[in-house]
């Protein structure tokens, strides 16, 4: 599509921000409407594949994202009563080079300020919330809840699980709760001096599971989220505060490494964990979804952000290589829909890298080689 394209992202997510930095890259007027005042130091931690790393490059950010966050030498999956180790699946040189790329855990605001490192200055309107989208004949009109409004040729929606821009393709939908609730800690490793903790270990329990990773190469900031079955929470409850013993009261057989790096933990955050029922409607005239507007799955294979972030590829790929909104935005989900299709069933499933298995069509993919899916 012409260069003159004006293109309106809504959302400074890691999708929106992605997206706006290879199209930017490619010569087009972007501009990202985020309803946040500002960025912060906020949030927890990301686990970012193989394939997100192929776009880091793209963008010329891997290596100071890999200097940022950890290259963790493993993956190690344990059971939460035994700690017996089911899998552990190793990160060196030779998987990187097999997969084209290291495997990276990160801080989110990390993340997020290399990828607004690389957008043109003054690429971001804070305080605009969308409030609704309107066709115009040759164009979109933006209208946000400031009063502002916006003409566009083109609207990306990056806006999350509670998308907008989604309701204006495919009508209001609330997000579902998957009937457990995310615990979420993050807190510096002095706290846990002594206890055994790996680089990135994920503890499977009945019905329930826990993340922890360091976050840094000094090992000196750890995350840890555990997913727990719960009635009292729904897709609406707002996150809140959380306590060491609600991680303490979530696994009560925790094996003893696990009950030490619990009795560590500080700083918890409690959150409703929600996703999308598979929708395959990804556009609609001149508006088109990515990441968590598009597709939100349940945080279990630690693939959300990854999606997202190969959603951007493959959008501006197809956004510069074809001649009208509609032909680009089919392309991009018939490019996209098989392999989110199966990100969001194992996901659900919760099964991924519990035990050895094959993982190189996950990891292996590049977003920039894959051709694009011209049968649309
Ligand atoms: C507990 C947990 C752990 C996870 N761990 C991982 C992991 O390890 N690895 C991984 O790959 N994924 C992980 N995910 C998933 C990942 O976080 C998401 O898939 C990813 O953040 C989606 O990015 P996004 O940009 O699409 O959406 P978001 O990150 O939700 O960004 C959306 C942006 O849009 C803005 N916005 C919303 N509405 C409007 C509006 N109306 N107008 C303007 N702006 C708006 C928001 O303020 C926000 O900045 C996890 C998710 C959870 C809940």
């Amino acid at each position: 599509m012409d260069r003159a394209t004006r293109i309106a992202i809504v959302g400074a997510g890691i999708a929106g921000l992605t997206a706006a930095g290879l199209l930017q890259q490619q010569g087009y007027g972007v501009t990202v409407f985020e309803q946040a005042e500002n960025f912060s130091r906020i949030g927890a931690g990301i686990i970012l594949g193989a394939s997100t790393a192929k776009v880091m490059r793209r963008l010329g950010i891997e290596d100071v994202m890999v200097r940022t966050g950890i290259k963790p030498d493993a993956f190690v999956s344990r059971d939460v009563a035994s700690g017996a180790v089911l899998n552990e699946f190793v990160f060196d040189a030779v998987a990187e080079r097999r997969f084209g790329g290291p495997f990276v855990n990160i801080h989110r605001a990390d993340l997020h300020r290399l990828l607004v490192s690389r957008l043109k200055p003054g690429s971001i309107r804070f305080e605009h919330h969308l409030a609704g989208l309107d066709e115009t004949g040759d164009g979109v009109r933006l209208t946000f809840v400031n009063g502002a409004r916006v003409e566009a040729d083109l609207v990306i929606g990056a806006d999350g699980i509670r998308s907008v821009v989604r309701e204006a393709i495919v009508g209001r939908a609330t997000p579902r709760y998957v009937g457990k609730v995310a615990l979420r800690a993050v807190f510096p490793a002095s706290r846990a001096v002594g206890v055994p903790i790996r680089d990135c270990t994920k503890w499977w329990g009945e019905e329930r599971h826990l993340l922890s990773y360091f976050m840094t190469e000094r090992r000196d900031e750890c995350y840890v989220m555990a997913a727990v079955p719960s009635d009292a929470w729904h897709a609406d409850s707002p996150p809140g505060p959380g306590s060491r013993e609600d991680f303490l009261a979530a696994f009560p057989t925790a094996h003893p490494d696990l009950r030490a790096l619990l009795e560590a933990t500080d700083n918890v955050s409690l959150l409703p964990i929600c996703d999308r029922v598979r929708n395959d409607v990804w556009s609609a005239g001149r508006a088109v979804l990515m990441g968590d507007a598009c597709h939100a799955v349940r945080p279990f294979m630690a693939a959300g952000g990854s999606m997202a972030i190969e959603d951007a590829a493959i959008l501006a790929r197809a956004i510069a290589a074809c001649n009208s909104p509609e032909q680009a935005f089919h392309v991009y989900a018939a490019s996209r829909i098989p392999r989110v299709g199966d990100v969001q069933r194992i996901s659900a499933e919760n099964s991924w890298m519990k035990l050895p298995g094959d993982t190189s069509w996950f990891f292996g993919y590049d977003p920039f080689s894959d051709a694009l899916d011209q049968a649309a």
